[in-house]
């Protein structure tokens, strides 16, 4: 007998439950041991709508909310305040690390919180007795050639005039001041004005850049017609409901020096900390988490990390506003090997968010994001967000200089726990100590490696990337935001599969003598 193909969809009703398997069921038969993201993947749904309609918004943490699940480490080659004001810029938010003294990071901070999309806050300044030829020297390096001139040299000095690429060309003498060539008639913007009223100034006067003066003639900021051409607009931005400045992340340590520290990132204006230990089920977390939430009720309190709900727990009744999952899967990390201590992150996440998750409480991924699919894959085990290091490292917007090898064009990324890392913690006094050694150590316990990764362009191509990829990726699992994913998965809607390793390389491309992987456009 065959049956009616015209009733194809009603004969699924004679099977017990549908094709593949529940969450539950994934990870309780895995009995083999932990999952990690490669060894399952996601089953396909029904697409019936378009790609560009799936909603990424999600909860931070209890109190935040952002429109793209993307955070970049605390790590002193993934997150300065220029990768954080990008992430935020992108809808996500960058955590800026603690391997610096407490006024450097709170600098940061403050520079995330004043930035405004198309106003330069801190350009680069030179004083009359600059040379010419020291002009000439700073366009090679940093690759602009306009530059406001102070009195002092600095932001917030009287504003004398622009130097700028005609001045210095034709000039032969390169011992000439500056203050002999520059341009001192100038059009220039009051403080307060907004981009459309500078956009106009810049047109009226037909020069390239448009320095913002306070009432008393001091430079506060520039803006450059470049950026204003490059019609940036961030639809997605991570802002504060009243301020409507940028949210910035920053983590600290649990020592006693850290409470000082975090007092100077509260005053810079900082949004959200994370308190920032390989294991934070300790004494030391929990009495630091029950204090910041004592003495800042209002700011957000993102703890960890953690990879067991025993751990979770401790840090939920503690106060905890979201908890950061991972241990040792971060691409740097060698705390498996060395420690014996940690746990397979597919595992890790399902098991914390399935606990936390009862109680209101976001969990952020971190560790172990190689590509779009771990992202698809951390959400739909239960985070509401993912960290990033190494899929961030190498960007433009990232800590430290590029350098060449083989013809290559590379950056270092290293772990926070690598001997490099510890080091400059230790010779450097003020620097939150390392989450990795204790003052006491006489030997330094690398939980970390240092390395370089290829220069992957500018985070502003590199997260549209990634979001454009994941609205792909939940729309071929036939959903249409993160709050779908999360009831669908739990209502064993979402059907799962294990990965053998031999589907593994039946997914990987196999079989061509060369290729190129190329990500994006
Ligand atoms: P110009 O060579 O100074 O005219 O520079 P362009 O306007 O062609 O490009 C400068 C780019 O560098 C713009 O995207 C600026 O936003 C960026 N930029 C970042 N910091 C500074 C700075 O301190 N001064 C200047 N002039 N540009 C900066
Ligand atoms: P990635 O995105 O590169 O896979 O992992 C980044 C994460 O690794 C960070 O957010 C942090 O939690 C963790 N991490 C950073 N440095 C170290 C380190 O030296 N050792 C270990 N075990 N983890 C690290």
């Amino acid at each position: 007998m065959t049956f009616d193909t015209t009733k194809a969809t009603s004969y699924l009703s004679e099977y017990k439950s549908k094709d593949g398997l529940d969450i539950k069921t994934l990870i309780d038969s895995s009995n083999f041991g932990g999952l990690t993201y490669n060894d399952f993947l996601i089953l396909p749904g029904l697409i019936d709508f378009p790609s560009t309609a799936v909603s990424l918004e999600t909860k931070l943490t209890k109190k935040i909310t952002l429109k793209s699940p993307f955070l970049s480490s605390p790590m002193d080659t993934v997150t300065e305040e220029n990768m954080a004001i990008h992430m935020a810029l992108l809808g996500g938010i960058g955590i800026i690390h603690h391997n610096c003294t407490a006024e450097e990071q709170a600098e940061m901070v403050k520079k995330v919180k004043k930035y405004e999309n198309g106003f330069i806050n801190d350009p680069v300044v030179v004083g009359p007795d600059y040379t010419v030829g020291e002009v000439k020297k700073m366009k090679s390096v940093l690759g602009f050639t306009s530059f406001p001139v102070t009195e002092n040299g600095k932001v917030g000095g009287k504003l004398l005039g622009m130097i700028t690429a005609r001045d210095v060309q034709f000039h032969e003498d390169d011992s000439s001041k500056v203050e002999e060539i520059m341009t001192k008639d100038l059009i220039t913007g009051k403080v307060g004005i907004d981009l459309t009223e500078g956009n106009l100034l810049l047109r009226k006067s037909k020069k390239g850049k448009l320095p913002i003066i306070d009432n008393e003639g001091n430079l506060v900021s520039l803006i450059s017609l470049t950026d204003l051409q490059k019609n940036l607009s961030y639809p997605l931005a991570s802002k504060s409901f009243d301020s409507k400045q940028l949210l910035c992340g920053a983590a600290i340590g649990t020592m006693e020096a850290d409470k000082e520290r975090l007092s100077k990132l509260v005053e810079a204006g900082l949004d959200v900390v994370v308190i920032d230990s390989s294991n934070g089920s300790s004494t030391f977390q929990i009495n630091m988490l029950k204090w910041i939430k004592s003495t800042y009720p209002d700011l957000q309190v993102i703890a960890g990390n953690v990879v067991t709900r025993e751990q979770a727990a401790l840090l939920i009744e503690s106060g905890a506003d979201a908890l950061r999952i991972g241990m040792g899967s971060g691409s740097i990390c060698i705390t498996q090997e060395v420690m014996a201590c940690g746990r397979p992150q597919g595992t890790a996440v399902y098991a914390v968010t399935e606990f936390a998750n009862k109680f209101g409480v976001p969990c952020i991924a971190d560790g172990g994001i190689g590509n779009i699919g771990h992202i698809s894959k951390a959400l739909a085990l239960g985070a509401s967000c993912v960290m990033m290091g190494g899929l961030l490292a190498g960007t433009s917007e990232t800590p430290g200089e590029y350098f060449y090898r083989d013809g290559q064009r590379l950056k270092t990324y290293r772990g926070m726990g690598s001997v490099d890392a510890m080091q400059q913690t230790k010779s450097n006094a003020n620097a939150s100590t390392s989450r990795y050694f204790s003052e006491s150590d006489k030997v330094f316990v690398a939980q970390g490696v240092s390395g370089s990764v290829m220069d992957k362009g500018s985070i502003t191509k590199f997260i549209p990337y990634l979001y454009n990829g994941l609205q792909h990726s939940l729309q071929d699992i036939g959903i249409k935001s993160l709050t779908e994913l999360r009831t669908k998965v739990n209502g064993g809607d979402v059907r799962f599969e294990f990965r053998t390793a031999s589907a593994q390389l039946e997914g990987g491309v196999h079989g061509l003598l060369s290729y190129e992987k190329k990500l994006h456009n």
